[in-house]
């Protein structure tokens, strides 16, 4: 099974990746931990992203195609994974189709967290990462409505999308989303 999780800052991605990575047995890919970890230890592509996460602005598409078409051939992820924070354009949703069938797979679902603008404010601010400051908050948002909120219909219309009422607490996220994927016949 392969399965991406979407959504805005603080809808909770993070911590349904990890409940979900628990429950489904499957490798756990966060790509915004990934930078982080990257950035501290000052590796090339921390160098590289460095100054566009600082700011709150999305890494250019080539830097995290590339990364993340050699990440994904790794022996971790090679039965299934659920992976949050990529695709966050539409040209990375297009680009990991293209990787996933040159290796003969194809995802198996979209989840996307759906919260208010109002949660995802009250969330980041109780967090206190460096790029969760007012100011780097409302670009954060503004990038996830421009580039993000528009790659929902292209798993619309390829019937991949689930879409989860996030502004619940953490365990009925969780339910929603196992419950939506057992419907789709995925899950026993
Ligand atoms: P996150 O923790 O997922 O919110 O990611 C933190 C930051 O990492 C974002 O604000 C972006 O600067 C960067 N980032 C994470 N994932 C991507 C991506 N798929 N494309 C571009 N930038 C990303």
């Amino acid at each position: 099974m392969r399965l991406i999780i979407l959504g805005g800052p603080g809808s909770g991605k993070g911590t349904q990746l990890r409940r979900l990575s628990q429950s489904l047995q499957l490798t756990g890919l966060s790509v915004g931990d990934v930078l982080r970890d990257a950035i501290a230890h000052s590796t090339r592509l921390g160098l590289q992203a460095a100054p566009y996460v600082s700011k709150g602005e999305l890494v250019p598409d080539e830097i995290m195609i590339q990364f993340m078409r050699l990440r994904l051939l790794q022996e971790d992820v090679s039965q299934g994974w659920v992976m949050e924070g990529y695709p966050r354009t539409a040209f990375q949703a297009e680009e990991l189709d293209f990787v996933l069938s040159d290796f003969g797979q194809y995802l198996t679902k979209a989840i996307y967290l759906e919260v208010s603008e109002e949660v995802m404010r009250s969330r980041s601010q109780k967090r206190s990462r460096p790029d969760d400051t007012p100011e780097i908050l409302n670009l954060r948002i503004k990038r996830f409505k421009e580039r993000t909120i528009p790659i929902l219909e292209y798993y619309g219309r390829r019937d991949t999308l689930v879409i989860i009422d996030a502004n619940q607490p953490p365990e009925a996220v969780q339910a929603e989303i196992l419950q939506k994927i057992k419907k789709t016949g995925f899950l026993q």
